[in-house]
């Protein structure tokens, strides 16, 4: 059976309104095609995993996001040498803005990134919370829950994950999070994956490909998901 190891980023202090959710989510739909899943939740100090087939990082208040930016420089390298040789990776909020260039807190010292998104991001005075949906190229409708005081922009030519339909996204404009090479980085919490079925999919798909695996996972059951997915964008902003 093949076994796909989940790196999980400070848990501890990167996993706010559900972001955890997403490894459930990733496990669930792994474990019902037969495939094992190895979850490594990795703290400050900790040794990277010599495997490591998909990364999630989830969202952290300003204090989170500080307490963990030393030990994330110390590790930013090796992660950009992962995304750059195709690593599948889901970045949600306070990681998500952190794997970018850099994130100035409203009140603290600039947070340097690990430079692999090329985006910056400036904490605002002002909160973006509330229901949000996007329509992406590459999965269609995408639904979740933001909330967020940073503004995100995006160098110029790099592929936002999807247009906002219904909501704030990455600073009140058309585009919301990034997505480069397999690597999708987004506002969105909920958590995201139990209600956007095709993301989660394409994350152990890109991991199977790259292990050298067959890669077409066995259709499920999606009526729970979809169902919930409708019900997400029927809820107001
Ligand atoms: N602290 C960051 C902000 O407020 C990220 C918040 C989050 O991860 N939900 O923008």
């Amino acid at each position: 059976m093949t076994t796909l190891n989940i790196l999980h980023l400070y848990p501890k202090e990167m996993n706010l309104y559900g972001d955890r959710g997403n490894i459930l989510a990733l496990t669930r739909r792994a474990e019902w095609r037969g495939i094992d899943i190895k979850v490594i939740p990795f703290e400050p100090g900790d040794k990277l995993p010599k495997k490591v087939d998909i990364i999630f990082g989830g969202g952290g208040q300003d204090s989170g996001q500080e307490k963990i930016a030393d030990d994330f420089k110390r590790i930013s390298s090796d992660l950009k040498i992962l995304i750059e040789k195709g690593t599948p990776a889901l970045l949600v909020c306070g990681l998500y803005q952190l794997f970018g260039e850099y994130y100035q807190p409203a009140g603290g010292k600039k947070l340097k990134g690990a430079g692999i998104f090329n985006l910056h991001t400036v904490a605002s005075r002002d909160r973006y919370i509330g229901n949000i949906v996007l329509k992406s190229k590459k999965f269609g409708e995408i639904v979740g829950y933001e909330n967020h005081s940073g503004l995100t922009f995006l160098d110029e030519f790099e592929e936002p994950l999807g247009e906002v339909v219904s909501g704030f996204g990455n600073c009140g404009k058309t585009d919301e999070g990034i997505i480069y090479k397999n690597c999708i980085g987004t506002y969105l919490h909920g958590p995201l994956l139990p209600k956007n079925p095709k993301i989660t999919d394409f994350l152990l798909e890109t991991a199977l490909k790259n292990l050298g695996e067959k890669t077409e996972l066995k259709e499920l059951d999606d009526e729970i998901e979809n169902l919930a997915h409708k019900v997400a964008t029927t809820r107001p902003r």
